[in-house]
């Protein structure tokens, strides 16, 4: 309605139906709509039209090394809580091209030329936005920006949802990433039952919203939508404290616990490449067959990739043990020195993704008990 006063900061509530003509609006202003769909009993971040696409009435149940959908119990949309897919790899493309070169005649250099598309990303809970933001400080830093990353993300805008329904591997409450975002949205809907409850972040955000059928948010309506955050709050499945970190895990690099989980651990990746802050990369080159075309892409790495360490002078990190101590203390230990954060979200794909069912919160928790200061 005309006469509710929009500003930034301010929340409304707008009818569940209304959400179709707020991703139309969206396409009208040319971005391609994505959010959470069910696709081989997995949830994955893919272009949706409207709410007829999305998972309503289903959620996932997720423990170490087990995930399945199930039905949430209600009727809601967003009640799905993340799969492996992270948003990370719409401004971070798995694989992406960085140059060609074409033999016609002579050879012919060809930049990256794919523009940056502009994305719609809605449905993104408040730890993965904490996780957008701490891949910005490791791609959008001031003495080097990556292109790649840098047009994808400023053309992006973020529809949040915020989470009424943790799952058994979260632990965003512990990490101060969730289950309600404090920034970094366009716009971030609370689903109650009847509406969503959509408080505005920015100013296009604000102009998406204009001339919606919005109603002042009812007093019970914020009653509910905290209480439900309060209660998701408590419901976390996993705790982490957080407290003595980074210090705990740079003071135990001899601990024999190093050892114990090495000797379960596959060092296969699984826990990196989904999780939603990782950010290594190697660069690969392709030539065709016939020798007339060569490119350059980048492809996502992982430090428990043997080839990730290998130098000239040999691998800095030849064992299973050596990979998981420094993806453990990176993420949450040395991270914080690099980028004023620790690592970790606590969104627990890690945990959930694993396949032999290590849980970086029962590792800490392992240093934590018998330490062995080095
Ligand atoms: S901790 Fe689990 S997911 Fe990660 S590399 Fe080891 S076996 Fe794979
Ligand atoms: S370390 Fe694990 S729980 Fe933390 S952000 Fe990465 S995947 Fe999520």
């Amino acid at each position: 309605m005309a006469d509710i006063p929009l500003s930034v900061g301010t929340t409304v509530a707008l009818p569940k139906d209304q959400l179709d003509p707020l991703l139309s609006r969206l396409r009208d202003k040319g971005y391609r709509t994505i959010g959470p769909r069910i696709r081989d009993d997995a949830v994955v971040y893919e272009p949706i039209e409207g709410l007829a696409d999305l998972p309503r009435g289903l959620t996932s149940v997720q423990e170490a090394g087990r995930y399945r959908i199930v039905a949430s119990g209600n009727q809601r949309y967003f009640d799905i809580t993340p799969g492996a897919q992270s948003w990370k790899q719409f401004f971070f493309p798995p694989r992406v091209s960085l140059l060609e070169f074409q033999k016609n005649g002579g050879w012919k250099k060809h930049s990256a030329t794919e523009s940056a598309p502009r994305l719609a990303l809605v449905g993104v809970r408040p730890c993965e936005l904490a996780a957008i933001e701490i891949q910005d400080r490791a791609f959008l830093r001031e003495d080097f920006t990556d292109p790649i990353y840098r047009d994808r993300r400023k053309n992006a805008f973020l529809v949040a949802v915020n989470c009424l329904h943790p799952c058994g591997t979260c632990f965003c409450a512990s990490m101060g990433t969730g289950p309600k975002a404090s920034g970094g949205f366009d716009l971030c809907l609370t689903e109650l039952d009847e509406v969503f409850l959509v408080e505005i972040g920015t100013d296009a955000g604000l102009e998406m919203l204009k001339g919606l059928p919005l109603k002042a948010a009812d007093k019970a309506d914020v009653q509910k939508a905290e209480a439900g955050l309060a209660s998701a709050k408590e419901r976390m499945g996993r705790t982490l404290e957080i407290g003595d970190l980074p210090d705990l895990l740079l003071k135990n690099l001899e601990h024999p616990e190093w050892q114990a989980v090495a000797a379960r651990c596959m060092s296969c990746s699984s826990c990196t490449l989904v999780c939603p802050t990782c950010f290594c990369w190697d660069t690969q080159d392709r030539t065709s067959l016939d020798g007339a075309h060569t490119e350059r892409q980048r492809v996502w790495d992982s430090c428990f990739n043997p080839g990730y360490s290998h130098q000239a002078g040999g691998n800095t990190r030849p064992t299973t043990r050596s990979r998981y101590r420094q993806w453990l203390t990176h993420k949450f230990g040395s991270w914080k020195e690099q980028y004023g954060v620790l690592g970790c979200v606590g969104c627990g794909r890690c945990i959930t993704w694993c396949p032999v069912k290590i849980d970086v919160t029962e590792e800490i928790a392992a240093l934590r008990k018998e330490e062995v200061r080095s």
